[in-house]
């Protein structure tokens, strides 16, 4: 008797477990549908930064002034990516001026400002606007170029910014724009990472050199640098940074290039 009442419990507990298994994995898989439509769905924060301000002088050669320069491209670049649904476009300036103190003496501060606002936005990622210039007047120097973050500390940022860089570039070089083998780091395929030659992460590897990859890579998402066109190769200045329609092609292809990443649909 003992016996068949212990087979009963048995029995009763093993197709409790088994209902109970039945029962998770459905939910899993329902949890896992529920996940993946939010995805599908989740609205995209694009953070872009119109490089330097009045404060914080780009490159400045012959007629060209950089930090206007960008901030026609950010606004052209704002103006096409909100014809896509799921993304909001904020910008970190939006007029010629420093908005973050304006100090003269250093850019730390307005770097880590432009970081911050990002953050407070809840940016997933932060793209910073800018043009080149070879300061030895190097004519060879010319074309685009995406300085991403390094794989240290967070190698999935990394992936991301490279991926995203590699969109984008794909659609600067369809307006005509060489891919850029900058000196500094030449390997030929215009996505670049520079490491700090002392900084390190808290794991100890070395940061990325340029502040505002590095302090938005501590704080948990990642920024690209997009460097356009050289002012001081003539065929980029003239075709591509002399006239705000040329400006407005390079946001057209920044914007193309981010919605293309992000899989956006146009409105
Ligand atoms: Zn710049």
């Amino acid at each position: 008797m003992k016996t068949s009442i212990k087979r009963i419990v048995t029995i009763a507990l093993c197709f409790s477990i088994a209902l109970s298994l039945f029962a998770s994995s459905t939910l899993s898989v329902d949890a896992k549908a529920k996940k993946k439509a939010a995805k599908a769905t989740k609205n995209i924060v694009v953070v872009l930064d119109a490089g330097h301000d009045t404060t914080h002088l780009g490159c400045h050669y012959q007629n060209f002034e950089e930090g206007i320069a960008n901030l026609y491209i950010a606004y052209y670049c704002k103006q096409e990516l909100e014809k896509y649904n799921g993304v909001t476009v904020y910008m970190t300036r939006y007029g010629f001026d420093c908005p973050y103190g304006a100090n003269p003496d250093s850019s730390g501060d307005c770097l880590t400002g432009r970081v911050n606002y990002a953050k407070s936005v809840n940016a997933d990622v932060l793209i910073s606007l800018h043009n080149d210039y070879d300061p030895d007047l190097d004519k060879s120097q010319n074309g685009s170029k995406v300085i991403i973050p390094n794989p240290n500390y967070r190698p999935d940022i990394c992936v991301k910014g490279s991926d995203l860089g590699n969109s984008i570039l794909a659609q600067l070089t369809a307006t005509g724009l060489n891919v850029n083998n900058w000196k500094l780091c030449p390997n030929g395929t215009g996505i670049v990472t520079r490491d700090s030659e002392s900084g390190t992460y808290p794991d100890g590897s070395a940061k990325d050199y340029y502040a505002l990859i590095n302090k938005a890579k501590t704080l948990g998402f990642p920024c690209i640098i997009v460097e356009h066109a050289f002012c001081t190769n003539e065929s980029d200045r003239i075709n591509h940074l002399s006239t705000p329609e040329q400006y407005q092609q390079l946001g057209v292809a920044d914007a193309t290039g981010i919605a293309k990443y992000y899989g956006l649909s146009l409105k």
